[in-house]
């Protein structure tokens, strides 16, 4: 890791700083339904105060419309629902000001916040407006503003020069300590760096451990490595199996992709989830796997049904087949219990370990078996680096109370994807090298 963190910073007494974190929590009625983005936040920024700086904190959470700006962008779901005469823009941005301020507020992350940090946290009910500026320039050291959702403007996303000026004017630093938004290149992750208009620009503890784990990983790994890989479409991850390839000696796939891989080697799939168009590519993995001698490991056996289910935790009945004898009218929705063992033996006998995306519909309880199998045997390998990509998977993790036996669960799902894609992220490359 090369980049400079809140660390390298020397003399932040009295210093402006502004944060991006990740405070996108799940909520449910207005209440926080899981607060690790909170608490994985929480060194930084306890690490700022105790230094004396000043701190304003930023993140969004889901996905509004742009309710405090001028104008009021509507989102391609609505266009289409507007283009259908289904509705009007009027009424879908009449709907969306009504809701969305009590809906996607940051105000209860500001609450829990202020909790956890002594009562040092106030709240902006704004992001560039009045209450903002003036909560920001009152900010005493050692004290936090946390601003009101970022994404309530649609600057934030459209990188808009005006609103990273009016962000930058709140400080004299930058950090980022977002590691959940760092493959996107909005105003608050990177453009504000990149626009030249705040010069110190590093990481936080977060983004640190994340990288320092993640790609020191991926980079330098002590072999055996597995990787695992899941969900629903092979299209998603077309460059993760390649980058992995090359790194891995044992590259694991299950979920709905597996089947395209499963056709591509000749099997009978039934009505499975199928990419008939990345048919060749799976192919080309197949022999990429061969030729440089790594291990691609499919499901051997498959819980089958006629139907997916409906709810999607419903009730649903189910066999065990051969994963390349897939009836004509069944389809593969978790893999079985023979699969199950060979994958937790590979990931006993490894030394470093990432995985991402579930085994099977793992929403399910009846077709979680395989993501849970998963899930213990990364919780079960001793003296292994084992490594979980966030999203569906970390979830599984967390659930099952298996988070203090993964050596980490990434906070970012698609930013982890995007490093185990060899990506360079835009919310890390923008930041200071060190020295
Ligand atoms: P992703 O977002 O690509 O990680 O995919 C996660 C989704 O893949 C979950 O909602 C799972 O229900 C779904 N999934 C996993 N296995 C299957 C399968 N065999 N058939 C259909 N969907 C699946």
């Amino acid at each position: 890791m090369n980049k400079m963190t809140v660390k390298d910073l020397k003399d932040l007494k009295g210093k402006r700083v502004l944060v991006r974190c990740d405070f996108n929590v799940p909520m449910k009625d207005g209440a926080i339904t899981d607060e690790n983005r909170i608490i994985g936040a929480l060194p930084t920024i306890k690490y700022l105060m105790e230094q004396g700086a000043k701190i304003t904190l930023c993140s969004h959470m889901g996905k509004p419309h742009s309710i405090f700006s001028d104008e009021v962008k509507l989102n391609k779901k609505d266009k289409k629902k507007v283009d259908a005469g289904e509705t009007t823009a009027e009424a879908i941005i009449e709907k969306a000001k009504k809701d969305e301020p009590k809906k996607l507020t940051l105000a209860p992350v500001a609450k829990r916040l202020n909790e956890l940090l002594g009562g040092k946290v106030t709240f902006a009910t704004d992001v560039v407006g009045k209450d903002a500026q003036e909560k920001v320039a009152a900010c005493k050291e050692g004290e936090c503003v946390l601003l009101e959702n970022l994404r309530f403007h649609w600057e934030e996303e459209k990188k808009d020069l005006e609103f990273c000026k009016k962000l930058a004017s709140y400080c004299d630093i930058y950090v980022n300590d977002a590691f959940g938004t760092a493959h996107r290149s909005h105003a608050s992750t990177a453009a504000i760096v990149e626009y030249g208009l705040v010069k110190t620009a590093v990481c936080g503890f977060l983004i640190e451990k994340e990288l320092t784990v993640m790609a020191d990983s991926l980079e330098h790994p002590t072999h055996p490595f597995v990787a695992i890989l899941g969900g629903a479409k092979v299209a998603d991850k077309l460059n993760v199996i390649s980058n992995l390839l090359e790194k891995c000696d044992t590259l694991i796939i299950g979920g709905g992709m597996a089947y395209t891989f499963l056709k591509a080697q000749g099997g009978k799939i039934g009505t499975s989830l199928v990419d008939d168009e990345k048919i060749d590519y799976c192919k080309e993995m197949i022999a990429k796997a061969k030729a440089q001698g790594k291990e691609l490991l499919l499901p051997v056996d498959t819980v089958v049904s006629k139907e997916f289910p409906d709810p999607i935790d419903g009730p649903v009945t189910v066999k065990t087949v051969k994963s390349s004898e897939i009836p004509d009218d069944y389809m593969g929705l978790d893999i079985g219990e023979e699969t199950r063992k060979i994958f937790a033996e590979k990931v006993k006998n490894a030394k470093t370990v990432i995985w991402n995306g579930p085994m099977g519909v793992f929403e399910n309880p009846t077709l979680a078996k395989g993501t849970v199998a998963v899930a213990e045997a990364l919780a079960a390998a001793k003296g292994a680096t084992t490594i979980v990509g966030g999203g569906d998977s970390a979830a599984a993790c967390t659930q099952l109370g298996f988070a203090d036996k993964i050596t980490h669960i990434s906070t970012g799902g698609g930013a982890s994807l995007e490093l185990f894609e060899g990506k360079v992220l835009p919310g890390i490359a923008c930041l200071n090298e060190k020295n």
